[in-house]
């Protein structure tokens, strides 16, 4: 079993979400981020939010795969003020519903005054509603924003052990580790941070609060990198328990820190039943055979 705990599955297909149930994936977390483009007005926001916790967790479970979400406002549209303000507003109606494991991912992009000002009002929304932090560290000029990140974070009086630093390198591991924080690893195909340099990092530094992932999104990314890296760390002779902890368990631990995440949650699940609706509407089209779990008649068609 194994948990994507980054994955931006409404810009992914059936396919994928039926490649990750056969590779083992039991449970996922879809960030709040952003859309490839700047959003314009509050609800757009308002409206994926609400996908976060409706649409989405229903299509994953049409699936077999449990769906959980953070909540937050994003570094890069941070700096729309205007914008971002009543973006605010909207927040603490979406933090405390169900399936809500942490607010994120925030941090910084380009490190702004404005991300900087979002991003602190966030933490402290967090601290508020006693959610864990999901943090988003920049592409560029990271090490130094990955600090800053924690700096800032420890002066709103978070416990690091309540907050998850994502997208983590060489650079940036040994520091966070250090100071009692979650180190996530976001594998993407075709870069520096595969998942080679994934085994080498675990052989280094353990797997104690490592958590890996895939942020696949609406770019060229990978919904199964978390089970392709557990198999190559088999395969380059990582012991089971140390694959455990970094593909599934320190993820169900830091999150299930907010109490909507629960491993009974996916052990227990209700069997895949494709005939299910949500408001009306369904993962099938027309004359498409429903799949019902456990269910041998199961060719009912309901359009
Ligand atoms: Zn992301």
């Amino acid at each position: 079993m194994f948990i994507d705990p980054h994955i931006h599955v409404s810009s992914r297909t059936t396919d994928d979400y039926e490649a990750m149930q056969r590779a083992g994936i039991r449970a996922i977390i879809e960030p709040a981020f952003w859309l490839g483009q700047p959003r314009t007005k509050v609800g757009s926001f308002q409206d994926y939010f609400n996908s976060l916790v409706g649409w989405e967790r229903f299509r994953a479970s049409q699936f077999g795969i449990k769906h959980y979400c953070t909540i937050g406002l994003n570094s890069k549209e941070a700096n729309n003020e205007a914008l971002a303000e009543e973006v605010m507003e909207l927040l603490p109606l979406y933090v405390g519903k169900e399936g809500v494991v942490a607010v994120g991912e925030i941090g910084y992009d380009d490190q702004t005054k404005a991300e900087d000002k979002y991003y602190r009002l966030q933490l402290d929304l967090a601290k508020e509603v006693d959610l864990p932090v999901m943090i988003h560290t920049p592409h560029r000029d990271k090490k130094r924003g990955t600090i800053k990140s924690m700096d800032v974070s420890e002066e709103h009086g978070l416990d690091p052990s309540m907050v998850v630093v994502d997208h983590n390198n060489e650079e940036t591991v040994r520091e966070v580790l250090d100071r009692g924080y979650w180190a996530a690893f976001t594998i993407y195909p075709h870069t520096k941070m595969g998942s080679e340099r994934m085994v080498e990092i675990i052989r280094q530094y353990g797997a104690e609060r490592i958590i890996v992932d895939s942020a696949a999104d609406w770019g060229i990314s990978d919904p199964l990198a978390v089970p392709k890296t557990a198999k190559l760390m088999k395969e380059k002779g990582i012991e089971d328990e140390l694959i455990h902890l970094a593909c599934y368990q320190n993820a169900l631990t830091a999150y299930g820190q907010s109490g909507q995440m629960k491993e009974s949650d996916w052990l227990n699940a209700e069997p895949i039943d494709q005939r299910k609706k949500l408001s009306g509407n369904t993962v099938l089209r027309g004359g498409q055979s429903p799949k019902v779990e456990g269910d041998s008649s199961s060719d009912i068609i309901e359009n």
